[in-house]
């Protein structure tokens, strides 16, 4: 017999960080998406596990102000996906019902854009729970 682990056991805290670059893309992928919205995952370094360096376009994306613009079933099984970023024309960078449900099926790490029609951004992380998680810009 092994030693098992108790099922409360708290993971820790991943230190998650974004390259420039990649939030750049986001930020300008987000305004020119405007009044509709921008979605794709997040892909980390092979090495950096912790480093999200680019995003992952999603075949048949849908836009719209639905906020169901990802369907579990496209979702590829890839260990450098991470998580998900999409935009809120709405300039509110809170997740909705629909998004807690997604995060909580799928990924560790999602960003959520808020956009204004001035195309000022704004933009916060959150965890799986949909927890508020800090991001350092690297
Ligand atoms: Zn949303």
């Amino acid at each position: 017999m092994g030693f098992f682990r108790r099922k409360t056991t708290p993971l820790p805290p991943r230190s998650w960080k974004i390259t420039r670059k990649c939030l750049d893309l986001i930020v300008e992928s987000s305004k020119s998406n405007y009044p509709q919205e921008f979605g794709a995952l997040l892909r980390v370094d092979r090495v950096d596990k912790n480093k999200i360096i680019e995003v992952v376009l999603l075949p048949g994306t849908i836009s719209g102000d639905s906020h169901a613009i990802f369907h579990l079933h496209m979702l590829p099984i890839d260990y450098s996906v991470v998580g998900t970023v999409h935009s809120h024309p709405s300039s509110i960078a809170r997740p909705s019902d629909a998004d807690l449900d997604l995060f909580s099926h799928f990924g560790k790490i999602h960003l959520i854009v808020g956009v204004t029609m001035y195309g000022n951004i704004s933009w916060k992380a959150y965890d799986y729970t949909g927890r508020e998680t800090s991001v350092e810009i690297v």
